[in-house]
């Protein structure tokens, strides 16, 4: 199949060629042609697969097709990156539509997206806070809108956004078509299916399992060496750009500034970061001007690089669900990629059911050379550890993302 089946415009035809997309992917091939009849989608597919241009594409077929300057669609996704890089494929899809997008969240000035709004715009994506905000101060008018996208809708339910996602439910009178995403679908999003969607056309993507064109390693290591062992990993290891993943904020800052201090590339990406910061560490990681990404689930949800050869979970991720997301950063189309996963004893129950989803035993290596047996660091006496426990109380940096 082409892209010429679809009849796109040729103003989006003129964006999927300057992207150099020529064969549509499996979820484009199923998504798209529904979508254009007007009917509800369940999505069930990763990040990685192209189900951004899956519902960009069709979206903006119908928006040629109504007045300009009023937003005729809403794309809610869960986190301010996902947004704005959905955002950017809008616009280099719609390049020569003359189609208008804004990304709305929260971290950022309001005032600013208000005067955009005003500005007249035809899609907005946003997450789910600030867009109640500006429903709630009706300072966006979404009375005309045709189609909503409900982005990575289990994420948005892990991030505990379910309450907002039904409030923004309510506000919409007008019918419209509802297009919902989700890697897996968790019960609550099940329910939130049956409630919102009309008689919908179910396109799925292989399974929740992760991607097929990674290979997954497990790397047994004691908690104590997991520093050690990363280090020499990344010094023995060809790699090109690499993310890893942390449980906690903390752990993330702290292993960036080691990694540092080892002479790599490194930087920490999480939910505390002021936003510029955030974006900053994206573009350089995007640009390559850092080789390493140490960030946390939430924080690097949706990230689209597609060079990233190497995803490590430092820690293990809590659940199949996570270990799937994260490792869909890497092995994008076209491309291969490789997931180490750090194991200690306490990680038996994930690794099962992540071998139950694979269908397979995960290979177990070791590091030649690396010595699993040393020690851990001797805890120093009370006495000299109260101040340091007193600092990171105060620090309160070990949350999650
Ligand atoms: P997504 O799953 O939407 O995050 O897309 C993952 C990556 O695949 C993005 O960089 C897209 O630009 C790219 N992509 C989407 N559709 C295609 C296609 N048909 N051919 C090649 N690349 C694509």
């Amino acid at each position: 199949m082409n892209f010429e089946e679809f009849n796109l415009d040729p103003s989006i035809m003129a964006g999927v060629k300057a992207l150099g997309y020529t064969t549509p992917t499996p979820i484009q091939v199923q998504a798209i042609p529904p979508i254009m009849q007007g009917r509800d989608i369940i999505g069930l597919a990763q990040t990685g697969t192209g189900k951004t241009a899956a519902f960009v594409l069709p979206l903006m077929q119908h928006l040629l097709k109504l007045p300009r300057g009023r937003i005729g669609a809403a794309i809610i996704s869960p986190t301010r990156e996902l947004a704005e890089q959905t955002c950017e494929a809008i616009d280099e899809l719609g390049q020569k539509t003359g189609l208008k997008s804004i990304s709305v969240y929260g971290g950022v000035s309001m005032d600013q997206q208000i005067r955009r709004l005003r500005s007249g715009v035809e899609v907005v994506v946003a997450c789910p806070g600030r867009l109640l905000d500006h429903l709630w101060k009706s300072t966006i008018d979404l009375s005309h809108l045709e189609v909503l996208v409900i982005d990575e809708a289990d994420r948005m339910f892990d991030m505990g956004f379910l309450p907002d996602i039904k409030s923004i439910l309510k506000c919409l009178i007008k019918p419209h078509q509802t297009l919902l995403f989700s890697a897996t679908m968790p019960a609550d999003i099940r329910r939130l299916v049956q409630e919102t969607l009309h008689n919908p056309v179910t396109v799925q993507i292989g399974h929740s399992a992760p991607v097929a064109s990674v290979s997954h390693t497990l790397y047994p290591v004691k908690q104590h060496l997991k520093t050690q062992l990363i280090i020499a990993i990344l010094r023995c290891y060809d790699t090109d750009s690499v993310l890893v993943f942390t449980r906690t904020k903390h752990r993330a800052d702290r292993l960036a500034m080691q990694l540092k201090r080892e002479g790599f590339k490194a930087t920490a990406l999480h939910g505390d970061l002021a936003q510029n910061r955030r974006q900053a560490a994206l573009d350089d990681f995007r640009d390559e001007s850092i080789k390493i990404l140490v960030a946390t689930d939430i924080a690097a949800r949706g990230l689209d690089v597609l060079s990233i050869s190497h995803v490590i979970n430092f820690d293990m991720p809590e659940n199949t669900d996570a270990y799937t997301h994260r490792i869909g950063r890497t092995g994008r189309i076209d491309q291969r990629g490789d997931a180490l996963t750090f194991v200690t004893s306490a990680d038996a129950a994930v690794v099962r059911e992540i071998e139950t989803v694979l269908k397979a035993p995960l290979e177990r290596r070791t590091l030649k050379g690396f010595n699993y047996s040393a020690p851990a660091p001797e805890i120093a006496p009370a006495r000299v550890q109260r101040p340091l426990i007193r600092r990171r109380v105060s620090g309160q940096g070990a949350g999650r993302n």
